[in-house]
C-alpha cells in the first residue's frame, strides 16, 4: 500500500531494470525471478523488474515476476506512449499490487533535442498518458526525467498536472548525475512548496552517479520530504550507475538521530543480495565499496588494530553482525602491532607469553615486509622455526 506523510521511506528496487542496464548485462527470465525473490527476502516495497517493451525476453521476466513474487508492488517502465503502457500493463496485471510508471523527458535538452517538440506539447503527452495509465491501474507513477536541469516553473507545472491527472508518485531524476546536494534537497523542497497537492502524492527521487553524488542527492532528498528512493544493489545502473540501496539503507538506520525517517528493509539479507546480483551480473564489487565491499569491515593498520582490539566503537561504527557477519577482519600486515598479533595466535590457539611474543614480532616483521597476504598456516610456522618453546 502507499503510505503518504509516512516517517517510513519506501524503498524502490530499480536494480533489475536500471542495474540491468549497466555495460555488458543481461539476464534470462529465470535469473530475473531468482533476483527478485531475493529482493522480496531483503523486504523492498517496489521491485521494477524490467522494461517490457524493450524486448520480449523483458517482457517475459516482467509478467514472471508478476505472477510469482507476492508482497512488493512490482512495476515496470514505459514511455508516454499507448504501446509501452500497454505491454507494461499486460507484464505486470497479474502481480498481487502493480503499478505503471511513465517516464517523459521535461527539460529542454530532452524536449528539443530528443523529442524535437515544444514544452506545452510534451506536458500534453504526460497528462494523457498519466489518464490512459489511470484507466488500467490505480497506481501511477511519473519521472519528469532530467528534472533536476529542467526549467523550475515549467517542471511544477508538470508535477502538479500529472497529479490532477492522476498520477498517485511523481519522480524527480537527477538522470545524468548532474546536481550537488545543496541544491537537490532544496529543489525537492521548492517543488513541494510550490505544488502543495504533492501532499497527496508520494514524491520520490531516483540518482545517478556520474560525478560521485548519487547517495548523497538521494539524502539530502529525503531531508527535505522525499518518500520514496529508487536505488539499487551495489549501485550499478546505467553509465556509472544509481543510489546504492545498503549506502541509503544504512544511513538511514546508523544515522537516524539525523535524518529521523527508516525503511523496512531487512538489514541481516543486504550482503545475501550483493553478492546474488554481483555474480548474476558478473559485475565484481569495488573492494572498498561502502557496506558491502570485502574490505569494508577489515582493519589492517597497526593503530587501528590496537584500538578496535580494546574497544570495538574506536574504529567501527556498523556492527558487523548488523550484517549478519560474525565480526571485523583483523588483517596481518607490516603495520600490525604486537597486541593484533598476539589476538590472532589467540584464535588459533596459541596462547604467546610475553617473552614469546617478544621474541617472535620481529620475525613477524621480516615476513610481513616480504609478503602481501599472510595465512594461518604461515603464522604456526613463523611460530614453530622463531620461538624457543
Ligand atoms: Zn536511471
Amino acid at each position: 500500500m502507499i503510505e503518504i506523510g509516512s516517517e517510513r521511506i519506501q524503498v524502490f528496487d530499480t536494480t533489475l531494470r536500471d542495474g540491468e542496464q549497466a555495460a555488458g548485462n543481461r539476464l534470462t527470465p529465470r535469473q530475473k525471478l531468482e533476483i527478485a525473490h531475493q529482493l522480496n527476502t531483503l523486504n523492498v516495497d517496489v521491485i521494477e523488474a524490467g522494461f517490457p517493451a524493450s524486448s520480449p525476453g523483458d517482457l517475459e521476466a516482467v509478467k514472471l515476476i508478476a505472477r510469482k513474487i507476492r508482497g512488493p508492488v512490482i512495476t515496470g517502465l514505459a514511455r508516454a506512449v499507448e504501446k509501452d503502457i500497454d505491454q507494461l500493463w499486460e507484464a505486470v496485471c497479474k502481480a498481487e499490487q502493480n503499478r505503471i510508471h511513465i517516464v517523459l523527458g521535461s527539460s529542454d535538452k530532452h524536449i528539443s533535442g530528443k523529442f524535437s517538440s515544444s514544452r506545452e506539447a510534451v506536458l500534453q503527452r504526460g497528462v494523457d498518458a498519466v489518464r490512459y495509465a489511470k484507466k488500467l491501474t490505480d497506481q501511477v507513477e511519473y519521472s519528469t526525467e532530467d528534472a533536476s536541469r529542467s526549467d523550475f516553473d515549467y517542471l511544477c507545472r508538470v508535477v502538479e498536472e500529472v497529479i490532477k491527472a492522476g498520477a498517485t508518485v511523481v519522480n524527480i531524476p537527477d538522470t545524468v548525475g548532474w546536481a550537488v546536494p545543496e541544491e537537490f534537497g532544496p529543489l525537492i523542497h521548492r517543488i513541494k512548496e510550490r505544488v502543495p497537492l504533492t501532499d497527496k502524492v508520494i514524491l520520490s527521487v531516483h540518482c545517478h552517479n556520474d560525478l560521485g553524488f548519487a547517495t548523497s542527492n538521494t539524502m539530502a532528498a529525503i531531508k527535505n520530504g522525499a518518500q520514496q528512493v529508487e536505488v539499487t544493489i551495489n549501485g550499478i545502473g546505467e553509465r556509472a550507475g544509481n543510489a546504492s540501496l545498503e549506502e541509503v539503507v544504512m544511513l538511514l538506520d546508523r544515522r537516524g538521530d539525523y535524518y529521523k525517517r527508516g525503511t523496512n528493509i531487512d538489514i541481516s539479507e543486504i550482503l545475501t543480495t550483493s553478492k546474488m546480483v554481483s555474480e548474476m551480473m558478473a559485475l565484481p564489487v569495488q573492494a572498498n565499496k561502502a557496506i558491502v565491499g570485502k574490505n569494508a569491515f577489515a582493519h589492517s593498520s597497526g593503530i587501528h588494530q590496537d584500538g578496535i582490539l580494546k574497544e570495538t566503537g574506536t574504529y567501527e561504527i556498523i556492527p558487523p553482525k548488523l550484517l549478519g557477519l560474525d565480526k571485523h577482519q583483523i588483517i596481518l600486515t607490516a603495520r600490525s602491532g604486537k597486541h593484533a598479533l598476539k589476538h590472532t595466535y589467540n584464535e588459533l590457539g596459541i596462547q604467546l607469553n610475553d617473552r614469546e611474543l617478544k621474541q617472535l614480532y620481529p620475525h613477524f616483521l621480516n615476513f610481513a615486509d616480504s609478503h602481501k597476504n599472510i595465512s594461518h598456516s604461515d603464522l604456526k610456522k613463523l611460530y614453530k622455526s622463531a620461538v624457543d618453546r
